[in-house]
């Protein structure tokens, strides 16, 4: 076996392996390519940038191109972006304009490798123009979004809309997420790299380096919730429902963990808010991280007994399958993506409220043998359904299907 398939055979299991191998079969010798708009940062890259060569090594012949464009077709594709979520925003003619110009260009470029393709995954709305530009496209095409367009601001989902509605095939994270377009609609949720800084194994000596270095006593209960500094996370909650266990808990300590703060005046101030919340409290560790800081996130989440993920909103909840993949029971927010991921009672708790989540705190830490059963079933249930691997299957079955 072949390096990279190995390296996941070894966390993910042979039988997933084996099973990408059957599924590859028919697909064998074809050519794929996906496109996005960038090759580093941001999840979407993250992850086509291990897809790609395993599907390569399945027998794929698979690429990876990039579109690129000036500054007026990144304001086009930001405001979009931002649009597409829910906030109205007017864009300007010229705008959508260097937006149309781009695609063209990059069609120039790529038009050979597009219309010669026999699957072709185009990633968000940036490409999205290309299919209308390569007439005489000889594979199917799939539009795969990976953001919440479900309320869309009208006029822009409009316009994206008529570029849309020529795809064979469209992808979305969750069924709430989605927007009924004219063709075949796919759920396929997001999944994490097992092989990645923020979730590969770290050794125990590592573990007590980091946990010295933020003043964390391993011998006592420690929980964490790593989050931007916003609202919908709940900081604050998540320190009422510390201090409500703590109570009764006298050795438990709170990491409240996030990056970003200070570029987000609104992150600047729920930072604020959650300062004032911890006051002196020493066992409350309220850290600011880099945006680089995956590996020490990857440590926090192993140093903690248990993951919170108090959020009163939420889109997939990466930071759940994260926590939950390093064997932790979560404690998350009943909402979006976290229902998917926490299943009540076996994989972690849901919970609505401050006291539910200091209920449940308190459960598991008395409960050893009930902690222990959760930790495996929350790994378990990643691995069956959350890793990059289960998320190139779906992209290989999806592919089958529409070829065949
Ligand atoms: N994250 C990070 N630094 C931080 C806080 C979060 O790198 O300071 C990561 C976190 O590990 C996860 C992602 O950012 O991979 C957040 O994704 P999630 O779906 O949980 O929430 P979002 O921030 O997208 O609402």
């Amino acid at each position: 076996m072949s390096g990279m398939l190995e390296a996941y055979a070894e966390v993910a299991g042979e039988e997933v392996i084996d099973h990408l191998r059957q599924l590859s079969e028919p697909l064998a010798g074809m050519t794929m390519v996906h496109v996005n708009s960038t090759r580093v940062g941001g999840g979407v890259a993250e992850i086509l940038d291990k897809l790609v060569p395993l599907s390569n090594e399945l027998g794929i012949d698979t690429r990876w191109e990039v579109i690129n464009g000036n500054m007026e077709f990144y304001q086009c594709t930001k405001s979009m972006h931002n649009a597409l979520q829910g906030n109205p925003l007017r864009i300007p003619d010229h705008l959508y304009q260097a937006y149309e110009e781009t695609n063209v260009a990059n069609a120039e470029r790529l038009r050979g490798v597009l219309e010669e393709a026999d699957v072709v995954f185009i990633h968000d709305p940036q490409p999205a123009p290309l299919l209308g530009l390569c007439p005489n496209r000889k594979g199917k095409w799939v539009w795969r979004c990976h953001i919440d367009v479900s309320h869309p601001d009208r006029i822009v989902w409009k316009y994206l809309r008529q570029h849309l509605s020529a795809y064979d095939a469209s992808v979305f994270s969750l069924p709430a997420f989605a927007q009924p377009l004219p063709n075949l609609e796919y759920i396929i949720p997001p999944s994490i790299d097992p092989l990645s800084e923020k979730n590969v194994d770290i050794d125990a000596d590592e573990l007590q380096e980091v946990a010295e270095r933020f003043n964390l006593d391993t011998s006592r209960p420690i929980v964490a919730q790593i989050s931007r500094y916003d609202r919908f996370k709940d900081p604050v909650g998540v320190i009422r429902s510390y201090r409500l266990a703590k109570k009764f808990m006298p050795q438990l300590q709170l990491v409240l963990a996030g990056g970003g703060a200070s570029d987000d005046p609104e992150g600047e101030l729920v930072l604020e808010e959650v300062h004032s919340a911890a006051e002196e409290d020493d066992d409350i560790h309220v850290l600011l991280l880099p945006a680089d800081a995956h590996r020490t996130i990857n440590a926090l989440q192993r140093i903690a007994d248990i993951v919170i993920q108090k959020s009163i909103r939420e889109g997939f909840g990466l930071t759940v399958t994260e926590g939950m993949w390093k064997g932790k029971p979560v404690i998350g927010g009943d909402t979006g993506g976290i229902r998917l991921q926490v299943v009540d009672h076996h994989t972690g708790f849901l919970v609505n409220t401050p006291e539910g989540a200091a209920l449940r705190m308190r459960y598991l830490f008395r409960q050893p043998a009930k902690m222990h059963e959760m930790s495996s079933k929350a790994r378990e249930f990643v691995r069956d359904n959350f890793l990059l691997t289960r998320q190139l299957r779906e992209y290989l079955t999806l592919s089958v299907g529409l070829l065949h």
